[in-house]
């Protein structure tokens, strides 16, 4: 496949966006190479401006679970577009999607919507701040909850891509405030906890981790992380940006049967418009400005282009019983058929999944927190990266990202998939 066209544009951006993307993750440090310029999508797949079509095992980072340019989703947006496309006043929009998403995830009253992930996950750790009148908060290595200063500690994908953990820009005292734990590993938090006595105001952990590869939590892991908060006055904050909507109808709530005391949400939640939402207990959302002293604004939040969108794919996970089932089914025939082929032509790997997100990791051992995430073999990973590119595969530039399987995707483009693995694999 050629790059020509895309090497161009790239060359093109690098000299007024800074390294050419407006998003780390999207350049290819990590395998080498150039970005991938994309002129459209549909379903299952990415047309470039190279002309060349690509499987997408991406997806925009999860939002488009239900494929590129879901026709609903489409039309909900166009139609809205021309009633007016921002006005800083509440539309009944806003209303329909929040009472939706209300009933689809277990425990939230009340919803609150703003532009991104990031956005979401730092207003959900300054409502619990406020909420519980303490400083601190716990972080889990390798967990990603955006860019915002708080969370730039050990920050999963893009930043440990980039080598930047704690990057410059983060005051010492900021920094100070978040405590680091690690993924599964129950006691590095409670050593925290009784180091911190009544200081720390939430807990905050991708309850199915999906920024270090897709880490699954242990057995007994979230069950012990409710115990602790619940016993210590803490706040559980459920970070489901990743999951919610994607692994179950009500998120990692439902799945595992556990209730967080805040949950934030992003990519799925708007259908592949710039959406962010954080939901609680009415208890704790009416701490928020203008009912509570706590302030948090935003004058695109609510967007009706966004919520349109939104709506459009909730109501469509919502109205279809199957949808989560024939994701996991098609993740699961997909995990074993590169099982069978990474096996047969001798690679050391390991393949981690839960739901519609999986990783195949270039190590032996089990995967199961950061340290064992970063074991992993990068030159491995580069060549399986290419490989696949050429054979029309697109998979994420990084060895620290899941995949994400998407409704869209046929068993034809599976089995093409698994054979270009096959293929791959045999030359590494
Ligand atoms: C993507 C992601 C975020 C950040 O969302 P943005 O919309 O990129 O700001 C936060 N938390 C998790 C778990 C994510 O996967």
């Amino acid at each position: 496949m050629l790059y020509q066209r895309s090497s161009q544009l790239f060359a093109d951006a690098e000299k007024v966006i800074p390294g050419g993307v407006n998003s780390p993750v999207r350049a290819f440090k990590s395998v080498g190479g150039t970005p991938i310029f994309v002129k459209s999508a549909k379903g299952a797949y990415l047309y470039d401006e190279d002309g060349n079509k690509l499987i997408d095992y991406i997806n925009s980072w999860g939002p488009m679970i239900l494929g590129h340019a879901f026709e609903p989703v489409v039309e909900a947006v166009v139609n809205r577009a021309k009633l007016g496309t921002s006005f800083g006043m509440p539309t009944e929009l806003e209303t329909k999607i929040a009472e939706l998403a209300v009933n689809m995830v277990p425990g939230i009253d009340k919803i609150r919507f703003v532009n991104s992930g990031t956005e979401a996950c730092m207003s959900a750790i300054r409502l619990a701040r406020g909420f519980t009148k303490r400083d601190k908060i716990i972080k889990f290595a390798g967990c990603y909850h955006g860019h915002s200063d708080s969370f730039l500690i050990q920050a999963g994908s893009g930043a440990v891509t980039f080598g930047s953990p704690n990057s410059p820009g983060v005051t010492t005292g900021t920094a100070k405030d978040t405590l680091l734990a690690y993924y599964n590993d129950l006691e590095s938090v409670n050593t925290l906890i009784a180091a911190n006595e009544a200081s720390i105001a939430a807990i905050i952990v991708e309850p199915v981790a999906g920024n270090m590869g897709c880490i699954p939590p242990q057995k007994g892991f979230l069950e012990g992380l409710r115990k602790m908060c619940s016993e210590n006055g803490i706040l559980l904050i459920f970070d489901e940006v990743m999951t919610g909507f994607r692994l179950a109808k009500g998120g990692v709530q439902e799945l595992y049967n556990i209730q967080a005391d805040i949950v934030t949400f992003g990519k799925v939640i708007g259908g592949g418009l710039p959406v962010g939402a954080f939901a609680a207990r009415a208890e704790i959302m009416n701490h928020l400005a203008p009912l509570g002293p706590v302030y948090q604004a935003g004058t695109l939040s609510g967007n009706p282009l966004a919520m349109a969108a939104g709506l459009a794919m909730l109501e469509n996970l919502s109205n279809d019983k199957e949808v989560f089932k024939r994701l996991e089914e098609k993740t699961n025939y997909l995990a074993n058929g590169m099982d069978t082929v990474l096996k047969k032509n001798g690679v050391v790997f390991t393949i981690n999944k839960v739901g519609s997100m999986i990783s195949v990791h270039f190590d032996a051992n089990p995967v199961i927190d950061f340290k064992t995430a970063a074991n992993g073999d990068n030159a491995t990973f580069k060549k399986f990266f290419h490989g696949l590119l050429k054979e029309g595969i697109y998979i994420a530039p990084s060895a620290y990202e899941t995949w994400f399987i998407t409704d869209a995707l046929t068993y034809e483009d599976l089995d093409f998939t698994i054979n270009a693995i096959d293929k791959v694999s045999k030359e590494f």
